[in-house]
C-alpha cells in the first residue's frame, strides 16, 4: 500500500460512453484541486461491467481528456486488470467471518421493500447464484464534504461485495482501489454523495485512512435530469477544447476573461490552477451557461 504523503486526487470514469460536459466538470474540478494543492493527479477507468460498457469508449475518454490538456500523472490503472486484488481483499473480509452468501434476487428484495440484512445473514439456503455481502449495516457514519459540510449517512444495508453475477462491486473495487493508489482526495459528481457513508465504512473495516470527500455540481438538462448516457448527454467536442473548458470552469464558478478564452486548454488551466478556491465554488445542481461562440478550439 502507498502511504499517502501528498494530495493525491483521481478521476474515475466508467468506460459506458464518451464524456459529457457533466463528466468534464468533475475531471477539471478533480484535476484544480490536486494541481492548486501540488498534488497528483491520477486516471483509472472503472472498466468493472463489461456488459454497461461501450467498445472504443476507454479510449475515447482519454484521447478526450488529453485533448483538453487534462494530463494525469503515471499510467492509468484499468480496474479490469485488477481481479487478483480485489479477490484478495474479499478472502481477506471472509477469513475475518466478515462476509455472507446473499440469495436474494432484486425483485424479492423490492417485494420486501429492501433487503433483509438479519434474515439474510442466518439463511443456510445453498441455492442459485449469490451475491457476496459484507456484514455492515447498521449505526451511521459522519463525515465532513468539502461541499456539502457535515453528513450522516444511515448504514441500512449490507454493502454488496461482488454481484450474483459474478462481477466485482463498484463498492468494493473503488474503495480498494483508491487504499492502494494512495488516494487523498476524492472529488467527483454529487450523484455519488449518497454512496460515501457506505464506502466510508469499508474504508475502515479494510483498516485504511478514509480520504476527504469532495462533491461537485451536476450539470442539468433542461429536464432538470443530470446529464448523462442514458439520457442522451451531447459527447464533447475534442475539436473545441478550449471552449468546453471555459464552460466547465463558469459552471465551477471561475469566469476565464476573453482574452485567455481562445488561448490552448494547458493555458487555460494553468490560469485555472492558480485561482482555484474551494469555496468559489457554487455546489447547486443546475443547467450550464451557452457555451462560448468566440473559440477556435486551439
Ligand atoms: N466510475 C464512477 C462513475 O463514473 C465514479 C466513481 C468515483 O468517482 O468514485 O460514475
Amino acid at each position: 500500500m502507498t502511504i499517502p504523503t501528498r494530495h493525491i486526487g483521481r478521476f474515475a470514469p466508467s468506460p459506458t460512453g464518451p464524456l459529457h460536459l457533466g463528466s468534464l466538470v468533475s475531471a477539471v474540478g478533480s484535476y484544480l484541486d490536486a494541481i492548486a494543492h501540488g498534488g497528483h493527479w491520477l486516471v483509472r477507468m472503472e472498466d468493472l461491467d463489461p456488459p454497461r460498457e461501450e467498445p472504443g469508449a476507454a479510449d475515447r475518454i482519454l484521447r478526450s481528456l488529453d485533448a483538453h490538456g487534462l494530463h494525469w500523472h503515471g499510467t492509468v490503472t484499468w480496474q479490469s486488470r485488477r481481479h487478483s486484488r480485489y479477490d484478495e481483499r474479499l478472502a481477506e473480509l471472509a477469513g475475518r467471518g466478515l462476509t455472507y452468501a446473499c440469495h436474494c434476487s432484486r425483485s424479492q428484495i423490492r417485494r420486501r421493500g429492501g433487503h433483509d440484512n438479519t434474515g439474510c445473514r442466518a439463511s443456510r439456503e445453498e441455492q442459485g447464484p449469490a451475491a457476496v455481502r459484507l456484514k455492515c449495516a447498521g449505526g451511521e457514519e459522519r463525515f465532513e464534504d468539502l461541499w456539502h459540510g457535515v453528513q450522516h449517512q444511515a448504514i441500512i444495508d449490507d454493502t454488496i461485495l461482488r454481484r450474483r453475477d459474478g462481477l466485482y462491486a463498484y463498492q468494493l473495487a473503488v474503495v480498494v482501489d483508491d487504499i492502494d493508489q494512495g488516494i487523498t482526495h476524492i472529488v467527483r459528481g454529487a450523484d455519488l454523495l449518497e454512496t460515501t457513508g457506505a464506502q466510508q465504512r469499508l474504508f475502515r473495516i479494510l483498516g485504511a485512512a478514509v480520504p476527504q470527500f469532495g462533491h461537485l455540481p451536476l450539470v442539468m438538462n433542461p429536464g432538470g435530469q443530470k446529464l448523462s448516457k442514458q439520457n442522451h448527454a451531447p459527447a464533447l467536442d475534442d475539436r473545441r477544447p478550449s471552449a468546453n473548458l471555459v464552460q466547465a470552469l463558469g459552471f465551477l464558478g471561475f469566469h476565464v476573461p476573453p482574452d485567455l478564452q481562445t488561448e490552448t486548454p494547458v493555458a487555460i488551466l494553468h490560469w485555472a490552477s492558480a485561482r482555484w478556491q474551494r469555496h468559489q465554488v457554487d455546489r447547486r445542481n443546475r443547467e450550464p451557461a451557452p457555451i462560448a461562440q468566440t473559440d477556435t478550439g486551439n
